[in-house]
């Protein structure tokens, strides 16, 4: 059974930042039928702006769509709004170098619904808002902390998807390790306690000689549209690339290790404690991090001639 539809969700329309309205008994509020994407438009330095890979973005929400039986917007629906979004707020996107205009599209189930089942009906909606760049100064690493007592995701739930229900979980955890001086929080899998997922909301990447390795997406990881872009950047230039279960061992052993995602992009990680031990990596010029990530704001601020298809002008 197909739970989830295209749903031919009605125009909407362009309005100024405000309030919505929803039922109390809405499928969002009450049995969480919630998804977002977090999507990104760059201004060139000749005043173009670009979108990158909305498409992936709105294939993303399609999936999270059947997993949580919710209707959605077809990916021509998704796209388009991303770039009538983005064409309505041109003015606001900050130069190359300076930020993004972030752009977070919201799925939901806003039809009121008391048993437990899916909603009635489906809101879709995109907000905006102008941000700078993750990291003030180039690129400043990451220190992670791996927690031992949460895990994000469990085999056969939902952590493939990004769904909202995903994040207040973790939010003990990332607020703990901050108190005590972390970055973010780097999670293992829930069966063996053993193999690297990801952070918060950003996937891991581990580098040793001319390989570069991913844990395998499995359902239980969110596959990051920078992920797949940064794996894609990875092999032109010469690395190889492997996603496979990655043992937490391999991390004192690693070279570097870094992280991706539409926020951070590609952010090395500085250090990863872990049982009171704490690994440090030394990331000079020239590190592999610092390669991809100028590859891939490259292209996504118009610097690189992209060569892949992955930006669209608006
Ligand atoms: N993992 C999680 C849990 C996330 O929330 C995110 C952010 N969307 C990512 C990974 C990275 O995904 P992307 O590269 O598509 O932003």
């Amino acid at each position: 059974m197909k739970c989830s539809k295209d749903e031919n969700f009605e125009q909407g329309q362009l309005s100024r930042y405000r309030n919505i309205e929803l039922s109390p008994s809405a499928g969002v509020l009450n049995y969480g039928q919630g998804l977002y994407e977090s999507t990104k438009a760059y201004k060139t330095k000749d005043g173009r702006v670009l979108l990158f890979r909305p498409d992936q973005h709105a294939m993303r929400l399609k999936m999270g769509a059947e997993r949580l039986c919710m209707s959605s917007p077809s990916i021509d629906q998704f796209v388009n709004a991303v770039k009538e979004i983005a064409h309505a707020n041109k003015r606001w996107v900050p130069p190359p170098g300076k930020g993004s205009l972030y752009m977070r599209p919201l799925l939901m189930g806003s039809g009121p619904v008391l048993g437990l089942a899916p909603a009635p009906e489906y809101t879709f909606l995109i907000f905006a808002s102008p941000v700078g760049n993750y990291f003030k100064e180039g690129t400043a690493p990451l220190n992670l902390y791996i927690e031992e007592e949460f895990v994000r995701a469990t085999p056969g739930g939902a952590g493939g998807v990004k769904t909202i229900g995903n994040y207040a979980p973790v939010l003990k955890a990332i607020t703990r390790a901050k108190s005590r001086g972390f970055t973010d929080v780097l999670y293992l899998d829930a069966v063996n306690r053993k193999y690297l997922e990801e952070v918060s909301s950003c996937n891991i990447f581990i580098v040793k000689g001319n390989v570069i390795s991913t844990p395998a997406t499995n359902g239980t990881i969110l596959e990051g549209v920078t992920r797949k872009s940064i794996m894609d950047i990875a092999r032109d230039h010469g690395y190889q690339v492997e996603e496979r279960a990655i043992p937490v061992d391999e991390l004192v052993n690693a070279d570097e290790v870094f992280c991706t995602g539409t926020a951070v992009v590609v952010g090395p990680v500085g250090s990863i404690t872990y049982q009171n031990r704490r690994i440090e990596y030394k990331m000079g010029p020239g590190s592999v991090s610092g390669k991809l990530y100028s590859t891939l704001v490259g292209i996504q601020t118009g610097l690189i001639e992209d060569k892949k298809g992955w930006t669209i002008e608006i």
